[in-house]
């Protein structure tokens, strides 16, 4: 992996000279992976984190990627038995740190991001920035306006102790809904529907925030975001 200097990379980043990157230093203001660093000799790596005063800077270029994932892929970039999200992407996007922005379990398609920039993929599945996520969903029996209400009311889940925000359900046919979360617990929408007694057959998503799946994309394709839609995580 590539190596270098701090202050080196610092000059680099910032547009200063080295003997300003090496000031930086000297007065504290330089963190290395949560640690504040010193010395301008300090060799860094192209994983790691710096921090510039409140300024995270970026060793390596970010990369930004939507998926539209089949069904019996899982949403991990590494396991033993499974096909992953990481197996549908062409080799020249794996990066080192690419990693999962909202998981779908294992039978749900549809729309997955994928980045090695941390702090877009935190902006984008923190709970405090409640990013709507639309989903399309088969269901083994026939619904009803019951359901409308119960979603935007919310259900209690006793495991996390807590009432699910009000969701939006919109019913498409007697078997179909649209539903639209700010939020992803566990298994979230099967667990819904299952205070109906109403199993989930399937499960796609198509939103996440403002990104929209590209519908040109077939199950099992990949494509990079476009510079609006890797913005739009504000
Ligand atoms: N809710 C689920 O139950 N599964 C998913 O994959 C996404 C939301």
């Amino acid at each position: 992996s590539k190596r270098g200097r701090l202050d080196r990379f610092l000059a680099g980043q910032l547009n200063i000279p080295r003997k300003q990157a090496r000031q930086l230093l000297v007065d504290g203001r330089v963190w290395l992976d949560d640690e504040q660093v010193f010395a301008a000799d300090r060799l860094i790596h192209e994983f790691s984190h710096i921090r510039f005063d409140e300024q995270w800077l970026q060793r390596q270029n970010p990369v930004y990627w939507m998926l539209n994932k089949p069904a019996g892929v899982v949403s991990a970039t590494q396991d033993p038995e499974h096909k992953t999200v990481l197996d549908c992407l062409p080799p020249a996007a794996l990066v080192p740190g690419l990693h999962i922005a909202g998981r779908l379990d294992k039978q749900s398609t549809g729309l997955v991001l994928l980045s090695n920039d941390s702090r877009w993929t935190q902006a984008l599945t923190l709970p405090s920035s409640s990013k709507a996520k639309r989903y399309r969903v088969r269901l083994a029996n026939p619904l009803d306006d019951t359901y409308i209400e119960a979603f935007r009311d919310g259900f209690f889940f006793e495991f996390e102790n807590v009432i699910t925000a009000p969701a939006e359900l919109r019913i498409l046919a007697s078997h179909e809904a649209e539903v639209i979360l700010t939020e992803g617990k566990y298994h979230q929408i099967k667990r819904m529907f299952g205070r109906f007694r109403n199993p989930v057959l399937a499960l796609h998503r198509s939103q996440i925030g403002q990104i929209v799946l590209d519908d040109s994309l077939a199950e099992g394709e990949a494509r990079e975001l476009t510079r609006e839609e890797v913005e739009s995580v504000a």
